[in-house]
């Protein structure tokens, strides 16, 4: 069993990094033993432009089967000989995910003491698995790595390359890259989804194995669009372990959302408190500054990512240029509270066909937001952690690719004006992150350049002659269409 791990480099971050991140150096040669057989840790190349380890893992058939842990799927016992004679030895698996936590625990961990910076730094990643046992095929193996940001390589090994025509074998030829990926997250990818593939756990699958995996999946798990199948393969069919973690990854969830229950300090001044006297609500502000730069731009089937209570999505319905807006959020709880405040169930049936609220993670490449004419992300992006941003750019400019995309964030320099705000903090307990007007637009255009797409900037709110507008706009208008846009 083999899997290489490479990346490349630049001057500022040499591609010898890669030994630090898994805490082995690349010019020994290692091995470890484990309950299968020996791991070795070995780099075939290693310079500041290219760095390769691979993970050899040589299973010792013999001691699987004492063990007891050698039988085939669901624990039935083999014939005699297929104890002896079988795939474990070369086919990728799940032992070659517990020999990779064994032998990478602190790397999986994120931890890196050495250089404790690293573990965060996204870099350019390729992984190679020569034979990978995929049970659902290769068009399975995309469908677990796509939507995580991997562009997937996987080829059926074919059963015997002299007989042709006696088909593949189960077995596909696995490689991952991607430009911007931790190195953490790619172990923990792999962690759950190579057994996944294989289907057939070697070992028995206690209760801590829902702590693995909902530590391994932290952070991609809850919102993949194969959750379910990802949770009970790996907990291989054990039915009430599946249900616990499901239910667990459902915690995940509403712990998100009561996060998104905390209002901003913007919005908390907006409630109840539209008196003559009192200025607009920068909330309210935002929204007129959104539908002005939508109806601007020409849209009329706009998406509403990331939409909280609904707010946006109900100002929008009240003008029938807007032929079909669709709110999008994580939280479940955000959206029923939004569903209530548009009254669904009770919406005439012209009007119910114009609005939809979605369930999904802006941080998945999502086939349902394909085909509109514009995007709004408002005060949603500082919600994210900086690393999950490339996976959210990714879904919104390179995949769905409306023709109109706005975001909206609080400019970090306007904080000195809130009078309400302590010095130093940000606006919001969620926030992840609140920019500077240069940080924006050096984001902003970069997104732009990337993706085909030209970004202008729109102050709203009161623009203060120092600090700028509390809240900061980018438009951003496709100049390069890459794919036909849907009629
Ligand atoms: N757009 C609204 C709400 C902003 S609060 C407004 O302008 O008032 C941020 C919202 O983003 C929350 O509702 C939160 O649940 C949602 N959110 C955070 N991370 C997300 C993700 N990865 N995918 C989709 N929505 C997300």
């Amino acid at each position: 069993m083999f899997l290489t791990i490479t990346t490349t480099g630049t001057p500022e971050r040499p591609a010898t990094e890669l030994g630090f991140l898994l805490h082995k150096h690349p010019e020994k040669a290692q091995a470890f033993s484990t309950s299968y057989g020996t791991a070795h840790v070995l780099y075939p190349e290693a310079d500041a432009e290219r760095c390769t380890a691979a993970l050899l893992l040589e299973v010792d058939a013999v001691a699987l089967v004492r063990r007891g842990k050698g039988k085939g799927r669901g624990g039935a016992p083999d014939a005699a000989l297929a104890q002896y004679v079988n795939d474990r030895p070369y086919a990728a698996s799940s032992l070659l995910a517990v020999a990779l936590s064994g032998v990478f625990s602190s790397a999986m961990k994120g931890v890196c003491n050495a250089r404790p910076e690293l573990p965060a730094v996204p870099r350019p990643l390729r992984i190679a698995v020569p034979a990978l046992p995929a049970r659902g095929g290769p068009g399975l193996v995309r469908r677990l790595f796509e939507p995580l940001g991997w562009t997937v390589t996987a080829e059926p090994v074919p059963l015997d390359t002299e007989f042709p025509q006696w088909g593949d074998s189960r077995y596909v030829r696995l490689e991952l890259e991607s430009a911007d990926r931790t190195l953490v997250e790619a172990l923990r990818h792999l962690y759950v989804l190579l057994p996944v593939l294989d289907d057939a756990k070697h070992y028995w699958v206690s209760s801590d194995e829902v702590d693995k995996l909902l530590r391994a999946g932290e952070g991609w798990l809850p919102g993949h669009p194969e959750q379910k199948l990802i949770t009970s393969r790996y907990l291989s069919r054990r039915w009430s372990l599946t249900r616990q973690a499901t239910e667990r990854l459902e915690l995940v969830r509403l712990a998100e959302a009561d996060d998104s229950e905390v209002e901003e300090i913007d919005n908390a001044v907006e409630a109840e408190t539209e008196t003559e006297e009192r200025p607009t609500p920068l909330a309210v502000q935002r929204r007129e500054a959104i539908t002005a730069a939508l109806k601007a731009s020409g849209a009329a089937r706009v998406l509403d990512l990331g939409c909280g209570q609904g707010q946006l999505v109900q100002a929008l319905l009240k003008d029938p240029a807007f032929t079909e807006i669709v709110g999008l959020d994580v939280s479940m709880r955000a959206l029923t509270i939004a569903s209530r405040r548009l009254k669904l169930d009770r919406m005439g049936e012209r009007q119910a066909a114009r609005v939809k609220l979605l369930q999904g993670s802006l941080a998945y490449t999502d086939h349902r937001l394909k085909g509109y004419d514009a995007a709004v992300l408002s005060e949603v992006i500082e919600h994210l952690d900086l690393p999950r941003l490339p996976a959210l750019e990714y879904a919104v400019f390179g995949a769905a690719r409306p023709r109109t995309v706005l975001v909206t964030t609080p400019n970090v320099e306007y904080n000195v004006r809130w009078e309400s705000l302590p010095a130093g903090h940000v606006r919001h307990g969620d926030h992840r992150f609140e920019w500077t007007r240069a940080e924006f637009r050096a984001w902003a255009e970069a997104v732009a350049e990337r993706h085909g797409y030209e970004a202008e900037f729109i102050p709203v709110g009161p623009d203060d002659p120092e600090v700028g507008p509390p809240t900061q706009m980018a438009v951003f208008t496709q100049t390069t269409p890459k794919e036909a846009k849907a009629a």
